[in-house]
């Protein structure tokens, strides 16, 4: 059973007269515990189909089915409610929050959307501090830690909530090289030790040679169906 199936999705945008498609009759489905990558030019639509896939836009045609809930029919407030239950989101500006320290970031979607009792959260966030190796930066702010160090907060924030699906829009972008490969390393060892499935979009080469599938989108367009990377399953990216 797929966890997420999109079935002839198009996203249309009005920019005043003009409607920009951005995405056109697009069909994937994606298994749970995958290691996904949408890729793609700039402009080619990978953040839209991020953005359906996350319940933070409808598609304008087409069906979707995320963790067997139709996604386009929900409302606002359902959407919000879904996003909490099943879905983390990861940035490429990071997006923390500057005025919470790094522990108060993690635990941010704990109070606001799943209203998880003190003790229980206290629990789930020194477990994902140490899953990152953030544990004794737990009372920095922000602007005190590196990049690598806000994206890897920024991965303990997604997965405290245990979703099904977490969503990371260009998470590389803003890393160098070696923090990089770093920072997918511990995705894809997050994704071994929880079954969480990861969906990113992306130009960096060094995701496109880390995932196991990668969809290729050309002006909104998906032509050609999954392609599967050659390297071995499981394995750690170098560093
Ligand atoms: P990518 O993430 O691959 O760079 P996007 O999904 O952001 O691409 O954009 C795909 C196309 O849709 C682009 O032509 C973009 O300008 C357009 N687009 C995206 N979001 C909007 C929006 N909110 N309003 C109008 N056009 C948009
Ligand atoms: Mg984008």
């Amino acid at each position: 059973m797929a966890l997420i199936s999109a079935k002839n999705i198009s996203k249309d945008y009005a920019v005043g007269d003009v409607v920009v498609q951005a995405l056109q009759n697009v069909t994937f489905d994606i298994a749970p515990a995958s290691f996904v990558a949408f890729i793609g030019p700039s402009g080619s639509g990978k953040s839209t189909i991020l953005n359906l896939i996350g319940c933070l836009d409808k598609p304008s045609a087409g069906t979707l089915t995320v963790a067997d809930t139709d996604v386009a029919a929900l409302d606002r407030k359902e959407s919000a409610a879904f996003r909490g239950r099943h879905l983390g989101f990861i940035f490429q500006d990071f997006n923390l929050i500057p005025v919470l320290t790094v522990y108060e970031n993690i635990e941010y979607p704990l109070i606001m959307v799943q209203n998880v009792p003190e003790a229980e959260r206290r629990e789930r966030i020194c477990r994902v501090l140490e899953a990152v190796d953030m544990a004794d930066q737990a009372d920095k702010y922000p602007q005190q830690i590196s990049g690598g160090q806000k994206q890897r907060v920024a991965v303990a924030r997604a997965l405290v909530t245990n979703p099904a699906l977490v969503l990371a829009d260009e998470p590389t972008a803003n890393l160098d090289s070696q923090t990089a490969y770093a920072v997918i390393n511990l995705m894809k060892r997050m994704r071994d030790e929880r079954q969480t499935t990861f969906i990113f979009s992306t130009h960096d080469q060094k995701i496109v040679g880390e995932v196991e599938v990668l969809y290729r989108l050309v002006d909104g367009r998906l032509d050609n169906g999954p392609e599967t990377n050659e390297k071995p399953k499981g394995g750690p990216a170098h560093a």
